[in-house]
């Protein structure tokens, strides 16, 4: 993971990893003022089309910019985020600079992804913080994704296939994250109705070496397609993987192949 990372502050940030003695307990304490301090980034990364000309669609990725520790891993952060409650203000601090960008750019042929953490998901306020979020900014519905994972959809069905149609009939739509991880049933992909299957680095990674992954991929894009979601695949790295998935017949791609996630003024360059 961290060989792929390059000289960027990602790299950097892990190197002061391997030298902390700073434990969760330090990191939540200041995680609890990251929003307020302005410590929070929006980065974004494109996701890919099968003709890869222009970018429509794009992941937003949270970035803590710690003022003595650099760059925080997401991977880091978010589960003591979603331990302590702070990840309320997170994703939706997302959400806030997401809309703000999308409004600020006017850009009608951009859509972007939100991950979205089950606590956050399965409150009772969810809904209406992202109703008064969209109408603030006057952002299209359909120029937003939700990402959940299937974290989220093991909680209870009713409540959770309520939810996701109440968002879907405003036009946001869904996508299942990290599919193919964790609790990781076709069923899913039945009993809700999700836009978006994002197939998990896991099964990307070295694909054209691995004939059991490469079974695996197989048979979920024959029921994707069947069943008409259209598969992203995530954390495409090279030329060999981008192929196989071409032979697929998959229809998105991301990855570090294309480009890494990155600020809001890189990103709009790369939109040019
Ligand atoms: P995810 O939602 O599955 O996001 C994809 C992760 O894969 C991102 O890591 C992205 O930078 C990384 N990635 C993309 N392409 C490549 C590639 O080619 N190679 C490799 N090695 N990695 C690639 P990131 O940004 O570190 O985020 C990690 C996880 O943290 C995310 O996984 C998501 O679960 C969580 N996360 C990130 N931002 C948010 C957020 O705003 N809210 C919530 N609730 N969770 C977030
Ligand atoms: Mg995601
Ligand atoms: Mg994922
Ligand atoms: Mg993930």
């Amino acid at each position: 993971y961290v060989k792929n990372i390059g000289k960027n502050s990602w790299q950097i940030f892990e190197d002061n990893v391997k030298k902390r003695t700073y434990d969760d307990f330090e990191l939540e304490q200041d995680l609890h003022f990251a929003v307020d301090k302005n410590q929070l980034e929006l980065h974004l990364q494109p996701i890919m089309g099968q003709d890869e000309k222009d970018i429509q669609l794009a992941e937003a990725l949270v970035r803590w910019k710690h003022p003595e520790h650099g760059y925080i891993p997401p991977n880091v952060f978010i589960p003591i985020a979603e331990r302590s409650g702070i990840i309320h203000q997170i994703d939706q601090f997302v959400l806030n600079r997401t809309c703000e960008t999308l409004h600020y750019w006017n850009n009608k042929s951009l859509t972007i992804t939100n991950n979205v953490s089950p606590k956050r998901f399965l409150r009772q306020s969810f809904k209406d913080n992202v109703m008064d979020t969209l109408k603030h900014y006057q952002v299209d519905p359909n120029q937003i994704i939700f990402e959940i994972t299937e974290t989220t959809l093991i909680h209870d069905y009713e409540i959770v296939n309520k939810t996701i149609n109440e968002f879907r009939n405003i036009g946001i739509r869904f996508a299942l994250d990290d599919f193919g991880t964790g609790y990781s049933s076709i069923a899913h992909v039945s009993m809700f109705n999700i836009d978006f299957l994002k197939i998990d680095r896991q099964f990307i990674q070295d694909i054209h070496k691995h004939q059991k992954n490469q079974a695996i991929l197989r048979g979920i894009m024959n029921f994707t397609k069947e069943l008409e979601i259209p598969m992203i695949a995530e954390g495409i790295e090279i030329n060999e993987e981008l192929n196989f998935l071409r032979g697929l017949n998959c229809k998105y791609f991301q990855g570090y192949y294309f480009a890494k996630p990155s600020n809001l003024d890189e990103f709009k360059n790369l939109l040019r």
